[in-house]
């Protein structure tokens, strides 16, 4: 018996595993995606040949039809779409101007489930906040007839979690603003950059409170307003915005696996967003998000049958208010998924990784360590739990890894007309599949059994 035969033996008593699954050698697979085409073809082709694709629109039944195309000619198993049904909110007109003291446009952009000024707008004071908890401390009823600017600067973390902190500026600030009489709002983008790209992104109006005209203004354009506000005189603002609700309209899921070896041993659920915000071609929000995991899933399948499905969902309808998310849960969340993970933060390159596994399955945290050090990743020992699209599946106790990216540059582009192919770096895209496929490699292959977690949210 060579070394190595007796090596193998010995693997063999330590850990009986599946013949096939052997053969998945996590590093392999790893190095060979770094020199992934897979990603950049369906980024590149879901922005040039789809574009924009707002949920529930037209772009976005395309973008579906584009998907069980692309995913039918990559070999994938049971390609399919469920759909459902969801409000639809569609931007109109969006224009600004300083009516009073300075005469001068504004650079913004309408909020989803933003209200509407009459077709020829509206003009009237407004009122400045600093920060979000400013406009929070404002007596009820001051903001009567009134437009609320609230001008909280953004600051980036790697670590993304101050989208949390400076987003409730965008997520609650105009429901808070409608609450206290305000006739409008407009905020300072939730961004990092200084160019004059507004960001947009959802908004949300607590039960029974009646929408009001919502926008962001480009930064530049912020800091304009308030260096404005800052000479003391009363500012007059006109705004036209024509948003609308267009109601119940056809959203779907895209879902496409790679079978397993044994199905008793459950579904690893991967994927991300196929809707886009409709001012850029949702590169890297989340075009490349969808892109990675297929083409890691991609590169599991080519290399053999794992003991473990795999189960790829291109999410409808997330950005608005995650309704994929939640009609997946709701169809399936009865199959036996035993880890889900989402790409939704950008094409940047992962600097750490974090799980949330069962203590009978921390090997598997251990081996995944070991294949994820040599590109660079780090591991956390915070909780896995990311993704919007797979909270819903998450919150049934299912265990989570995440793979994050770094979050330094991704507000630079987030929800604005330059989330464009052209800033999806290649490098650092197949540097996210190598990831991609030694954690699919790992887990969908891991000998142990994965039984639930507590989530982590
Ligand atoms: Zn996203
Ligand atoms: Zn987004």
């Amino acid at each position: 018996m060579t070394k190595c035969l007796l090596l193998a033996a010995i693997a063999a008593v330590a850990l009986p595993l599946p013949a096939v699954a052997q053969t998945m050698d996590a590093a392999a697979l790893r190095d060979a995606a770094l020199r992934d085409e897979i990603a950049w073809d369906i980024t590149e082709g879901l922005t040039t040949e789809v574009g924009p694709r707002l949920a529930g629109t037209e772009a976005e039944a395309r973008a579906r039809t584009w998907a069980v195309t692309k995913l039918k000619a990559l070999g994938f198993s049971n390609v399919r779409v469920e759909l459902f049904q969801m409000p639809v909110w569609v931007r109109g007109e969006e224009t600004a101007e300083v009516v009073a003291p300075f005469p001068q446009k504004l650079h913004l952009t309408t909020l989803g489930n933003s209200g509407a000024t009459p077709a020829d707008g509206m003009t009237a004071e407004i009122v400045y906040f600093p920060s979000l908890a400013d406009l929070q401390a404002a007596p009820e009823g001051s903001l009567k007839g009134k437009i609320a600017f609230v001008s909280h600067a953004m600051h980036a973390t790697q670590d993304g979690s101050s989208y949390g902190y400076y987003g409730r500026v965008r997520f609650q600030g105009p429901g808070i603003a409608a609450q206290k009489g305000a006739a409008a709002i407009v905020i300072r983008s939730v961004g990092t950059d200084h160019h004059r790209n507004p960001h947009t992104g959802g908004t949300n109006f607590p039960k029974g409170v009646t929408p009001i005209p919502a926008a962001a203004l480009s930064i530049p354009d912020a800091e304009q307003l308030e260096r404005i506000v800052k000479r003391g005189q009363p500012v007059r603002l006109k705004l036209v915005l024509t948003p609308r609700q267009i109601g119940m309209r056809e959203s779907g899921n895209v879902i496409a696996e790679v079978p397993g070896s044994d199905p008793a041993a459950g579904i690893v659920l991967v994927g991300g967003h196929l809707d886009s915000w409709d001012l850029g071609t949702g590169a890297i929000d989340d075009a490349s998000g969808v892109a990675i995991t297929a083409a890691a899933a991609k590169r599991i399948m080519d290399a053999g049958t794992p003991r473990r499905m795999i189960r790829v969902v291109w999410f409808g309808a997330e950005e608005v208010g995650v309704f994929g998310g939640r009609a997946y849960a709701a169809k399936n969340g009865g199959d036996n998924h035993v880890v889900a993970a989402e790409s939704d933060f950008g094409a940047d390159r992962i600097w750490r990784f974090k799980v949330n596994l069962p203590d009978s399955a921390k090997a598997i945290g251990d081996r995944l360590a070991t294949a994820l050090f040599p590109l660079g990743i780090a591991r956390s020992a915070e909780k896995a739990g990311d993704g919007a699209d797979v909270g819903p599946i998450m919150a049934k106790g299912v265990a989570a890894i995440d793979l994050n990216q770094s979050g330094l540059d991704y507000f630079n582009l987030h929800h604005t007309p330059d989330d464009t192919l052209d800033k999806v770096d290649s490098e650092k895209l197949r540097q996210n599949v190598a990831a991609w496929t030694a954690m699919l490699a790992v887990v969908a292959n891991a000998p142990e059994e994965i039984g639930p977690v507590t989530p982590a949210r």
